[in-house]
């Protein structure tokens, strides 16, 4: 991405409704663009971050054996009868619009009804079982508060996963497959120290679900852990019924701060068995398809990631997820020189700071954006055949010689 080329400016200011911390610098760092309270554009730059979570997500899922689909936002209201949830007396965060010939549709919050319902289409036998599919879509909610910039907006995108299965102890299997490629997903986009696997509630035979829960300070969950961090609650599930059942002591557990980045249940029946999901088994008997569903907050691991490494300069970006791992300035006739040809070479990792302005913006800016690297090349550092390394995390500066760069830029 060449600065000078492109229409995204860092800002000075974040709006003035903006008071989260994620939200506030995403948008000053041109990541996103705030269109109302919980409702965001995404950028050139916070696109591709979130094309860098997806991703990840998808390599591991897809090692399960998943397969991605895309589903409609759109929602016939039918199956959503069936199972009780189109009443806003039973989910109150619908968004619900009106067909001019007639009849109301919702704007999907979640995927259980549809995938289900769709699936009776495509199961009918033992044979047709295992299996699973997930897509990263747009959600809608009419969330009551929306003030925590991009980790809950009205309008979100989530990875949603659902499993099909012909019995429980297959579901188990695969939940417990889940909740491996999770760790790694986490571990992957660098927040895999200080997110945890926590009991929570909404489980239908299990009890419990299991959430994802990384310890920022503005997380909205309360969540208690004990000292080796090995056994997590949501607040919701704290009481003395589970420290018996457990067998533990409230007083070995320490209070924090959680933002809720994926949840996994075990379903069973609870939307097979009212939309009608059946399969035949091999003794040719009807039975009800054995279902899960795990989701993932994409555009909430934005801003949990912005909230968990930013510092006073502004973001840092794992390089994991960064939207490029370079930025590089060049100072100077000949430093400008060779930027430009290290820039044409490598246009898919740099951000090339090619405007008119002083030096001092240019860093300022990179820090703001959080690039892992920059990369300064100047009449002075080309004396030495070599350019500048500044490491946005830790700060450190290395000379770096431009045939190394070269090997590193290419990926030797
Ligand atoms: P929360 O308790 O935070 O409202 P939830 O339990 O209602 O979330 P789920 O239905 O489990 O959310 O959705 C799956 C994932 O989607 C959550 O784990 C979270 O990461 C993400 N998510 C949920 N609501 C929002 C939102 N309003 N904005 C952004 N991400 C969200
Ligand atoms: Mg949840």
């Amino acid at each position: 991405m060449r600065l000078s080329k492109s229409f995204i400016k860092t800002l000075r200011e974040a709006p003035k409704d903006e008071t989260a911390k994620n939200g506030a610098l995403l948008v000053r760092a041109g990541f996103i663009h705030k269109e109302m309270a919980g409702v965001y554009d995404y950028l050139p730059l916070g696109l591709r971050v979130i094309e860098n979570i997806k991703s990840i997500i998808r390599e591991e899922l897809n090692k399960l054996g998943c397969e991605e689909i895309s589903m409609t936002a759109l929602q016939n209201p039918e199956p959503w009868e069936k199972t009780g949830r189109f009443a806003d007396s039973e989910v109150d965060i619908w968004f619900k619009t009106e067909l001019n010939s007639g009849g109301v549709l919702g704007l999907a919050p979640t995927h259980e009804e549809p995938i289900t319902n769709m699936l009776r289409t495509y199961i009918s036998s033992y044979k047709d079982l295992p299996l699973s599919v997930y897509q990263f879509q747009t959600k809608f909610r009419n969330e009551l508060r929306a003030k925590s910039g991009i980790l809950r907006g009205r309008e979100f995108l989530m990875k949603d996963l659902y499993s099909f299965h012909d019995s429980e102890e297959d579901l188990d299997k695969f939940y417990a497959e889940v909740e491996k490629a999770y760790n790694r997903i986490f571990d992957r986009l660098g927040i895999g120290d200080c997110t945890y696997e926590t009991f929570a509630s909404g489980g239908i035979f299990s009890k419990y679900s299991h959430e994802f829960q990384t310890l920022i300070p503005v997380g909205e969950d309360t969540i208690y852990h004990n000292n080796d961090k090995s056994l997590v609650f949501n607040k919701e599930v704290f009481n003395d019924e589970v420290l018996a059942e457990f067998n533990v002591d409230k007083a070995d557990f320490a209070e924090t701060t959680g933002a809720e980045v994926g949840n996994i249940f075990k379903l069973k029946f609870k939307y097979s068995e009212p939309l009608g999901l059946k399969f035949i088994d091999e003794d040719n008997n009807a039975k009800t398809v054995y279902m899960g569903c795990y989701g993932i907050g994409v555009s909430r691991l934005m801003g949990v990631i912005t909230e968990k490494f930013a510092d006073e300069k502004g973001l840092i970006w794992p390089e994991s997820v960064a939207p490029f791992k370079y930025y590089l300035v060049g100072i100077g006739d000949e430093g400008t020189k060779k930027a430009d040809e290290i820039y044409s070479q490598h246009q898919d990792q740099i951000i090339y700071d090619d405007r008119d302005s002083r030096i001092g913006e240019k860093f300022a800016d990179a820090e703001l954006m959080g690039i892992p690297y920059r990369i300064v090349i100047s009449d002075k550092t080309l004396s030495e055949d070599s350019a500048e390394l500044v490491s946005r995390a830790t700060g450190e500066t290395a000379m770096i010689t431009l045939e190394n760069l070269a090997q590193t830029l290419a990926g030797k």
